[in-house]
C-alpha cells in the first residue's frame, strides 16, 4: 500500500471521528482565513422607538469562506475561543468596527457602534488597552464604542470582572448586557455591576401564539427595570409590527430586529444614515 502524506492524514483522521476530524479542519481553515482576510462585519440598525430615528450598529461578524461562503458566528466562534484564535480575530473585530464608526462619523452623529466581546479576550489583562489602541488608531470618542457582554461572561469571576469593567468605563466605553434575562442571576448582577444598556433577550418578545397578557409580564418589568436603573434598553429580536407597536407602548427606548433592518454589509447599512450624502 501507498503511504504518502496525504494518506496518512486521512488515515489519521478517519481515526478520530468525524467531528473531531471536522473540527480541526475548521481551525486550521480559521487561521489561514484571518492571514487572508475572509472576515467582514455586517451592521444591525438599532433605532429609537418612539421616533423611528437610528441610534446605532451592532457589528456581527461574518465568514466569507472561499468554498462554502458565507459561515454565521455561531459556527465558528466556538471554534475560534476554543484554539486562542479568538484574540486575534476579536482585536481585528474591535478595530474594524471602530474605523467603520469612523468613516460613519458615528461622533458627530451621536451614534454607537456595539462590538460584542467574547469571555476569552474579556479575561485577558490587556483588554482594556486593545480597547484604548483601537480607539485611538481610528480616532473616535470613546462614547461611540458600546461593548457588548454577557451575563455568563460577568460571572465567570464577579471581583475579576468588576476590575475588567473599571478599567473599560474609565476609557470611557458604553458596557451593554446582552441576551439579558437568559442567564442564571440576572437581577443580582444588575444590583452589582455598573453597565450602561440593557439589550433583552428576543425570547421575551411574544410569540405568534402568546396571545395572553401574562406572555408580556417579563418583558415589561425588564423595561421597568431597565429605566428605574436609568439604562438605556434595548429590544433584541423585532420581528413584526405588532412587537414594535408593544415596545412603544411599554416605553422601551430602542429597538433592533429584522423588521427594522437585517444585518447589512457596511455599503448597505450605511444607508440608514440621514443625509449621509448631503452632510
Ligand atoms: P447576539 O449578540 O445576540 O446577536 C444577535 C443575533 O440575532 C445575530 O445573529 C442577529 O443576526 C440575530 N438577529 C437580529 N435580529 C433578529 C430578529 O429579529 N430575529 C431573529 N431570529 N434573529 C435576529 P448572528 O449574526 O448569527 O450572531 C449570533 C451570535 O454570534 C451573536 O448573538 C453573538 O453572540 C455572536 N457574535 C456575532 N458577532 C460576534 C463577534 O464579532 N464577536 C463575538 N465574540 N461574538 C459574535
Ligand atoms: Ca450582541
Ligand atoms: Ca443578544
Ligand atoms: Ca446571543
Amino acid at each position: 500500500a501507498k503511504h504518502d502524506g496525504k494518506n496518512a492524514v486521512r488515515t489519521f483522521s478517519a481515526g478520530m471521528g468525524d467531528e473531531t476530524a471536522a473540527r480541526m479542519d475548521l481551525e486550521r481553515d480559521l487561521r489561514e482565513a484571518l492571514r487572508n482576510g475572509e472576515f467582514v462585519l455586517h451592521y444591525q440598525g438599532q433605532f429609537d422607538v418612539a421616533s423611528g430615528a437610528l441610534t446605532g450598529y451592532e457589528a456581527l461578524v461574518r465568514w466569507q469562506h472561499p468554498v462554502h461562503g458565507m459561515i454565521a458566528p455561531g459556527r465558528f466562534i466556538p471554534v475560534a475561543e476554543d484554539s486562542g484564535l479568538i484574540g486575534p480575530l476579536g482585536d481585528w473585530v474591535l478595530r474594524e468596527a471602530c474605523r467603520q464608526a469612523r468613516a460613519w462619523r458615528a461622533d458627530e452623529r451621536g451614534l454607537t457602534i456595539s462590538v460584542n466581546v467574547s469571555p476569552v479576550q474579556f479575561d485577558t489583562a490587556d483588554f482594556a488597552q486593545l480597547v484604548q489602541g483601537a480607539l485611538q488608531e481610528a480616532g473616535i470618542r470613546p462614547e461611540c464604542l458600546m461593548l457588548e457582554l454577557t451575563e455568563s461572561t460577568v460571572l465567570r469571576d464577579v471581583s475579576a470582572a468588576s476590575e475588567q469593567l473599571q478599567r473599560l468605563r474609565a476609557l470611557g466605553v458604553g458596557i451593554a448586557l446582552d441576551d439579558f434575562g437568559t442567564g442564571q442571576s440576572a437581577l443580582s448582577l444588575l444590583r452589582h455591576i455598573p453597565i450602561d444598556q440593557l439589550k433583552i433577550d428576543r425570547s421575551f418578545l411574544p410569540g405568534p401564539d402568546d396571545t395572553d397578557e401574562s406572555a408580556q409580564v417579563f418583558l415589561r418589568l425588564m423595561v421597568m427595570l431597565g429605566q428605574a436603573r436609568k439604562l438605556n434598553v434595548v429590544a433584541e429580536g423585532v420581528e413584526t409590527a405588532e412587537h414594535q407597536a408593544l415596545l412603544r407602548e411599554m416605553g422601551c427606548p430602542t429597538a433592533q430586529g429584522f423588521f427594522l433592518s437585517r444585518p447589512l454589509p457596511a455599503q448597505q447599512a450605511q444607508a440608514l444614515l440621514p443625509d449621509m450624502n448631503h452632510a
